[in-house]
């Protein structure tokens, strides 16, 4: 995995080392020897990872972090601190201004490696969600603000493994206090792999002892394996000390570890910090997802557009031609609707087109197909339908139309019809874009015949 990381130090010697072991595994180092030289390059270059010493005689570590956090241009960098000695205060500071993690000076390889690839890796998911949310803006597909006021709503909840003894209830107090999160708890390995699955927890706290001989280990890379734990946050509590483990736990695709003896603080801090995460990397999945559906919907009657509708109704000559059945394709379009405009204003062009839609809807199967075409135009495919199913419910389409009038904010009653050309499609796997032109036609018959009225195309 390639990667890009900004190595800052004011001492060359320093620097030189930790260049030297990361170039080794392939990684492309750059270089800051001041805090403020580790800004200007992070906003110019967008490194992958920083590794951010401490004490600089310009400005420490903890204000450069500040720094890089509070701007937007660098804030989804992630930031490892290096420091000499990792006092609790010191971590919980760090943490406090966005840091990810702490390394001690001399840098075990093993924790520097397992970190930065666990770094690298969220970033990568993050860099490609923003990249398809970025397109999605660029295509005018933006997202809703409301989707993410939605999960912001929703409260997280919490696992922890194990939640037994003292050790566990403690936890459990802290957590619940110091964040507003609901927090439930499990004891064995089997029991907490149940009780993910059905709880789905945002995030799940390990412990590497678990009871009944449970491997902590194992039961990390089962909930990452798992589709309804893939996206949650995982905190391993490192309790032999080693830091072989917790390099272990980070390739397993843990998100996050503390070692003890840890300060609640911290723990919570880590805690709060991957839920935060978390919730951005959820915000860009449903930019992403609001976006693709907005591809393909009409955003005033809520109607599948032509773009779908074209796509989609290929699968139903495929599956036509499959079962063999015959299947209707409708074309209507609104009779003299631009006068609806000229005298009623646009306004009330919207709600009629909007009320027509849903008058359609109401009187077809759910597996037929409405789509608006353009305009005033709209197209109905109904799969496994011959001509006499077509010339009942195109019948009923254009009554539906006719018999009630449409009424406008201001009371008024419009009268509104519809005229409809009807092609019937055979099980032959033809092409979709021949028969919307034969509806078509069928359709100008019914407009110079008089409008308000169903035509069928007459297969030659
Ligand atoms: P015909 O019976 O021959 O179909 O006559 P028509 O007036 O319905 O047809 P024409 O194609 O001349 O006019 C269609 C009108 O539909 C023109 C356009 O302003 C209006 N229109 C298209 N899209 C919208 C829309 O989204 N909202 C509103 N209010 N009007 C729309
Ligand atoms: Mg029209
Ligand atoms: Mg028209």
């Amino acid at each position: 995995m390639p990667g890009r990381i900004l190595v800052v130090d004011d001492v060359a010697t320093n620097r030189l080392i930790l260049k030297a072991k990361l170039a080794a595994a392939y990684y492309d180092v750059l270089e800051a020897d001041c805090g403020q030289a580790a800004f200007d390059a992070a906003l110019a270059e967008q490194p992958d990872v920083i590794l951010l010493d401490i004490n600089m005689p310009d400005m420490d570590g903890y204000t450069v972090c500040e720094m890089l956090k509070s701007c937007p241009e660098t804030s989804h960098i992630p930031v490892v601190m290096i420091t000499v000695h990792s006092a609790p205060k010191e971590r919980i500071r760090g943490l406090s201004v966005g840091a990810d993690d702490f390394l001690v000076k001399p840098i075990n390889d093993m924790a520097l490696f397992a970190r930065v690839r666990n770094l690298l890796r969220v970033k990568m998911v993050f860099d490609e969600l923003k990249l398809r949310d970025s397109t999605s803006k660029e295509l005018g597909l933006t997202g809703f603000l409301e989707t993410f006021e939605e999960a912001e709503a929703n409260r997280s909840t919490v696992m922890l493994a194990p939640a037994a003894g003292a050790q566990g209830e403690a936890w459990k107090k802290e957590i619940s206090k110091m964040l507003q999160v609901d927090v439930i708890g499990t004891c064995s390995e089997r029991e907490a792999l149940n009780m993910a699955r059905f709880e789905q927890p945002d995030a799940i706290i390990v412990h590497q002892r678990l009871m009944e001989d449970g491997d902590s280990l194992r039961l990390i890379s089962a909930l990452r394996a798992r589709s309804e734990t893939r996206q949650a946050v995982m905190i391993y509590v490192v309790s032999d000390g080693s830091i072989e483990t917790a390099a272990t736990a980070l390739d397993l695709g843990t998100s996050d570890y503390v070692m003890e003896p840890f300060e609640p603080e911290e723990l919570i801090i880590r805690l709060r910090t991957q839920l935060r995460r978390k919730r951005e990397f959820e915000r860009l999945r449903s930019n992403v997802r609001d976006g693709l559906k907005m591809a393909v919907i009409d955003p005033l009657t809520g109607l599948y557009n032509r773009r779908y509708a074209t796509q989609h109704m290929q699968k139903i000559v495929e599956r036509a031609d499959n079962i063999q059945k015959e299947f209707a394709v409708m074309m209507m379009d609104l009779d003299r609707f631009k006068r609806i405009n000229d005298t009623e204003g646009h306004d009330a062009g919207d709600m009629v087109l909007k009320e027509f839609s849903h008058r359609i809807q109401e009187n077809v199967r759910g597996v037929d197909l409405v789509a608006r075409m353009g305009g005033e135009e709209f197209l109905v495919v109904m799969p496994d339908a011959g001509s006499m199913v077509a010339k009942h419910v195109s019948e009923r389409l254009r009554r539906a139309i006719e018999s009630k009038p449409f009424i406008t904010k201001s009371g008024t009653e419009l009268h509104i019809t519809v005229s409809i050309g009807v092609a019937i499609g055979q099980p032959d796997g033809g092409d979709p874009a021949d028969l919307i032109k034969c509806a078509d036609m069928a359709l100008y018959q019914s407009k110079s015949s008089g409008r308000n009225l169903v035509s069928f195309h007459q297969a030659a």
